[in-house]
């Protein structure tokens, strides 16, 4: 634990004195909600709405709500769609922590503990309301072959111009611990978005290779304090969660 502070403070000085790779990087819309970063039972966005956009299960449903800012993009996000003769259709937003509890202890039943499709409670950032699972019009509902229809398409050529990436990527399954969910749209701002849809990033991958100073800075710290770079970066982005658990603002790290 003395060596987890250490690493927390010396990280809080390197990113503090350094720049990020692009101004005002850090804002609430960059959390990292993993296995390994939960959120807590009780975190309810406070500001969630439900977007004006064509819903698979239309009315007051929990999974129809989404945080306001996100709500918006994803509303201008459809429309842009529609304007390319894409139609899109909202399937699942916000999902409390009571109901992953359910959908998880389902999934433990059906497939058993080493399933990747459905996150532990508190371990889904769909609780955070950043998320929408969409599909197209095709019939392809949430199944990894949404990835090559039309609507797949233009999804992940398009969604980071609204500020969406799409988080589960192919190839990426080792780093994220979650299956290809082409499906799976989490809103982080115009800005990080594109910049992980150039670069072809995951947001696991975030921390260590947006800014080479910080980078090097990690590293430095891996020697010193004798750990791996995960386990740092694991400690870091707990601690971004932690911050929004305590209903804090967690501008202090820059991923
Ligand atoms: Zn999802």
């Amino acid at each position: 634990m003395g060596k987890k502070f250490l690493a927390i403070i010396l990280l809080t000085l390197t990113l503090t004195t350094t720049s990020s790779y692009a101004n005002n990087i850090c804002n609430n819309y960059h959390i990292v909600v993993n296995k390994d970063n939960r959120l807590s039972a009780d975190y309810v966005p406070d500001n969630l709405v439900m977007p004006n956009v064509e819903f698979y299960s239309p009315g007051d449903h929990e999974k129809n709500y989404m945080e306001e800012t996100a709500a918006r993009a994803l509303e201008q996000m459809f429309e842009g769609a529609k304007q390319d003769g894409i139609t899109l259709v909202a399937v699942s937003g916000y999902r409390s922590y009571n109901r992953q509890e359910v959908l998880y202890g389902n999934a433990l039943s059906q497939h058993g503990d080493h399933q990747m499709c459905v996150a532990h409670a508190g371990a889904s950032e769909h609780q955070t309301g950043l998320v929408m699972d969409v599909v197209g019009t095709s019939g392809h509902l949430l199944t990894q072959s949404f990835g090559g229809t039309p609507e797949g398409i233009w999804v992940a050529e398009n969604c980071h111009k609204y500020g969406f990436i799409v988080r589960y990527l192919e190839g990426k399954e080792h780093i994220t611990g979650v299956i290809y969910e082409p499906w799976h749209l989490r809103y982080v701002g115009e800005e990080l978005a594109t910049y992980c849809y150039t670069n072809h990033l995951v947001m696991e991958e975030l921390v260590y290779c947006c800014d080479e100073e910080k980078n090097n800075g990690i590293r430095g710290m891996e020697e010193e304090l004798n750990m791996n770079i995960r386990d740092i970066i694991n400690i870091l982005q707990f601690n971004v969660v932690e911050q929004v658990n305590n209903g804090t603002l967690f501008n202090v790290f820059k991923l």
